[in-house]
């Protein structure tokens, strides 16, 4: 099966795989962090946006326990499940996020039918973007309007997370989920992760001539999960050393006192999280006074302190950053969690074919893969289409 954009293509091919109707179609976007890598688990600040790709989920409840899951991503079959048989870890691939979500609405005592769900992504898979809690913004959100829960904004994120965390076994924060399910169309997500309060932040890229690129360097590193707990680990040592709750505490005045007292490593990963939150409350206040022309200054310090204080970069990554900035972008950082992934590079429109074909060509003569590059805007999050 091939992906469909269309809601009555979707249609019909629910009725065809399912033998019978669906209830309706739900949907809900990938997500490109614009500034603020890393700080999310220190209870600090982010500002993602919500992406014009989205999983969309036809989907019809049963009244019986079974669920039946197909995805128009090639290679994959039905998948069946009994609700009533849901365990952490249990299920493989890409059904254990729709399950996860369901056991996550069942732990909160929301009764939870048997259901059918054709799913369809245009999300880039593995790439940074967030396919998986696309998938799970958008089951979430039809799961809760067909059970009748009517769970806030904020109870879903942190259900999302309670699957991702405890169900899948991934140890995410609430970056992704927040805006999934809270963005807006021309809008970036301003987070605050310690207490969920999120702003939306004008990021209207376009009107300003701008675009932006994600370069998907198709690297993904073996040792990403290891170098993600050993971050986090060296940002619960330096919170500790000085004596703060969280490194989020920790203001750029205090770094100069830090370095007398914390070890060199530690140091560097401190400095990283404490600047990085500064550049994104800056990068809000930019957008806000002069728009998004002004930012770019912040996103290259921002991929410099992810290179060499908290060293999660790539030489994908650099070559990405580097050959955009040199071709005309205004702007280029690494985003996601690092180890590879995707670059983004905020680019003037009448730049923007250069930068690409100076970016391919880098790559082919370092002898890389051919890398993935395409533009994205800020779009509406999870809704319900039909
Ligand atoms: P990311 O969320 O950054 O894209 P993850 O590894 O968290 O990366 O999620 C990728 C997984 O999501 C895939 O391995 C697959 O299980 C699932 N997935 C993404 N898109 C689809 C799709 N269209 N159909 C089925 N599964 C998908
Ligand atoms: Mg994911």
């Amino acid at each position: 099966m091939s992906t469909v954009t269309d809601t009555s293509v979707l249609a019909a091919r629910f009725q065809e795989t399912f033998g019978a109707v669906h209830d309706g179609v739900w949907q809900a976007p990938g997500r490109v962090n614009l500034i603020g890598e890393h700080t999310d688990y220190n209870e600090g600040f982010v500002l993602p946006f919500a992406i014009d790709k989205t999983a969309k989920v036809a989907l019809r409840v049963r009244d019986d326990s079974t669920v039946r899951m197909l995805s128009t991503f090639g290679g994959h079959g039905l998948v069946e499940a009994d609700l009533a048989e849901l365990e952490p870890g249990s299920g493989n691939g890409w059904s254990r996020y729709p399950l996860g979500v369901a056991w996550a609405l069942k732990e909160r005592g929301i009764e939870v039918p048997g259901f059918d769900l054709l799913l369809d992504s245009d999300v880039p898979s593995g790439a940074g973007l967030s396919s998986s809690h696309a998938i799970e913004c958008a089951v979430i959100s039809a799961l809760n309007e067909l059970t009748g829960a009517g769970l806030a904004a904020q109870d879903l994120v942190l259900a999302t997370q309670r699957a991702e965390n405890v169900y899948v076994g991934a140890p995410t924060g609430i970056m992704d989920q927040s805006a999934s399910l809270r963005g807006a169309k021309g809008q970036a997500v301003f987070l605050d992760c310690r207490d969920q309060h999120v702003d939306l932040v004008p990021f209207d890229a376009e009107s300003s001539g701008l675009v932006l690129l994600v370069i998907d360097t198709k690297v993904s590193h073996s040792h990403a999960d290891g170098g993600y707990a050993s971050r986090r680990a060296s940002c619960e040592l330096g919170a500790e050393i000085l004596g703060v709750k969280a490194l989020r505490d920790v203001g750029v005045e205090r770094l100069e006192e830090a370095s007398g007292l914390l070890d060199e490593t530690t140091m560097k990963r401190v400095r990283h999280v404490v600047t990085e939150n500064d550049r994104v409350l800056q990068t809000v206040e930019v957008l806000g006074s002069q728009g998004p022309a002004s930012i770019g200054p912040l996103l290259d310090a921002s991929h410099v302190s992810m290179r060499d204080d908290f060293e999660i970069s790539c030489p994908e990554l650099d070559l990405a950053v580097d050959t955009s900035r040199a071709n005309g972008a205004i702007g280029a950082r690494m985003t996601g969690g690092g180890f590879g992934g995707s670059a983004i590079a905020l680019t003037p429109v009448g730049q923007e074919q250069q930068v690409r074909d100076a970016v391919v060509r880098s790559f082919g003569e370092a002898g890389y893969a051919t890398p993935d590059i395409f533009t994205v805007t800020p779009a509406a999050g999870a809704r319900r289409l039909t």
